[in-house]
């Protein structure tokens, strides 16, 4: 059976002039003191993951409708994603949220480091994994003790309607609320004080958000995207390293943030490499991807003409077919790309992969480094010194060396961008911090009490001052 994409949903919204409303409500319930305790913290989380385990279905099908997502993919991604994140929340609350003592002069008194929750906080989601982007930064958000303001892409409708049917039955509704739609809501959301914004999707968008958090000097998190690269040298085992990069590429149709962008493959391996990923392709998706049951689909015929234009980009070693009716890009890769093709000057985002010669590791170096701070990097070598080196004069976001996408797998890794990337990071225990405050807290005794730092400041003290200090 093939998949095939259903057509848009009718794009949701919330009314607009409601949203101070919700927004006071928010605050109202947060300044009560009600988020603060663990035992409510942990029925949130209690409630998340009720919601993924007991909806599991309903979510899988509407990322079907929405973005022909295949059953494995909105199950690890998106639904498996808030189960993984919510259960480490929970195991770890306490100790998370203990105060923290740290060193000091002990003749100052005691330190330590509080965690206390910001108060409101706003979280945008993007399309490509409309429920794991939304709810894992949620995680944290209520881990930390905060109310939160949802909102989820308009681009992915049913997921969105789902969202807003099914999270009140499984959330305290005084504290999370769930705004749906797009530009005018999510302005008019932008227009209220916020203690946090953390928006995840494009640099465009990111900019909107942190001008509108600076109105109130709102401290934000910006999940950004990038063109990230995937540097291949000669050492590489070419068959594995071309079923890496495929899987990492060709999942959600390229429609991942950390997909690999574009190949930077060593001259003398670039066709064999071209070779195993055909085969790799043909492999996951048999001779005809468009009949695959895993393979998704682009998600608005927006982004499905941009990107039916960027099949034109070079020469296509192979794919290169689209079908606007259902949203279909084939799985394509693209050689003899220029640098200053327009493939190359913006992010993919979908399933098209140039690979460019490079004559060795230190001109694709230099290649990433013309370029802005990408959210990934990946390098397939068995050189040691090839990784330093690498790791050493590139920056990016996160890396992943011989694979892809799977360094965003480990909580215990901070998950976020660099510069054009993003700022902040989140999950696991990252994902509490960035929804925390570190309150330094510095704890005196009444017996002892040094006169020397108080005034009148005699000759005696300045000059024991001078010896001392
Ligand atoms: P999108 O169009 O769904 O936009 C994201 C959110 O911004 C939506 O909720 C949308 O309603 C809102 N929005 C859109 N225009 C707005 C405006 N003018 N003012 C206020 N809000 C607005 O998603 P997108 O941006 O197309 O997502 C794709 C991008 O996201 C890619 O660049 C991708 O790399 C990036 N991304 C990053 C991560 C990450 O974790 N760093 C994850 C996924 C996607």
């Amino acid at each position: 059976m093939s998949v095939v994409a259903t057509r848009p949903a009718p794009v949701p919204s919330s009314p607009v002039d409601q949203i101070p409303a919700l927004v006071e409500r928010l605050r109202a319930t947060f300044d009560s003191g009600r988020t603060r305790p663990l035992a409510w913290r942990r029925r949130q989380l209690e409630g998340l993951l009720a919601f993924a385990h007991e909806q599991g279905d309903r979510l899988v099908a509407a990322l079907k409708a929405d973005l022909g997502k295949p059953e494995l993919e909105a199950r690890a991604a998106d639904v498996g994603q808030i189960t993984q994140e919510a259960k480490l929340a929970r195991k770890n609350l306490k100790r998370w949220t203990r105060p923290e003592r740290v060193g000091g002069l002990p003749i100052l008194g005691r330190s330590f480091v509080q965690r206390e929750p910001l108060g409101v906080v706003l979280i945008i989601a993007p399309w490509n994994y409309p429920v794991g982007l939304l709810l894992s930064p949620l995680v944290g958000a209520l881990a930390a003790g905060n109310a939160a303001a949802l909102k989820p892409s308009e681009i992915t409708a049913h997921t969105s309607a789902a969202l807003a049917e099914l999270l009140p039955q499984y959330l305290d509704s005084d504290a999370v609320t769930l705004v749906e739609g797009g530009v005018a809501e999510t302005t008019a959301l932008l227009a209220e004080r916020f203690d946090h914004i953390f928006y995840t999707g494009n640099g465009r968008v990111g900019r909107v958000v942190m001008q509108a958090a600076s109105k109130n000097l709102t401290p934000v998190t910006l999940e950004l995207g990038g063109k990230s690269p995937c540097i291949v040298d000669r050492s590489a085992d070419l068959a594995v390293t071309a079923r890496r990069i495929a899987w990492g590429k060709f999942m959600n149709a390229g429609q991942t943030c950390i997909a690999p962008d574009y190949v930077l493959a060593d001259e003398t391996i670039e066709s064999e490499l071209v070779a195993e990923l055909e085969k790799s392709v043909r492999e996951f998706y048999g001779p005809d991807p468009k009949a695959s049951d895993d393979y998704a689909r682009v998600a608005s015929p927006r982004h499905h003409e941009r990107l039916a234009k960027l099949l034109e980009a070079g020469e296509i070693a192979f794919g290169g077919g689209s079908d606007a009716e259902t949203r279909y890009i084939e799985p394509t890769v693209l050689r003899n790309v220029s640098a200053d093709s327009p493939i190359m000057s913006e992010e993919v985002f979908g399933p098209i992969l140039p690979v460019l010669r490079v004559r060795d590791v230190d001109q694709a170096i230099e290649f990433v480094n013309r370029g802005e701070k990408p959210l990934a990097l990946y390098l397939f070598t068995r050189d040691a010194k090839t990784e330093r080196r690498v790791l050493e004069r590139t920056s990016s976001g996160g890396a992943c060396i011989n694979g892809t996408i799977l360094q965003i797998a480990n909580s215990s890794l901070p998950f976020g961008g660099v510069g054009e990337s993003g700022t902040g990071a989140y999950h696991g225990r990252f994902s509490f911090e960035t929804f925390s405050h570190r309150r330094a807290v510095l704890k005196r005794g009444f017996r002892f009490d040094l006169k020397l730092m108080y005034p009148p400041y005699s000759e005696r003290k300045t000059r024991m001052a001078r010896k001392m200090l």
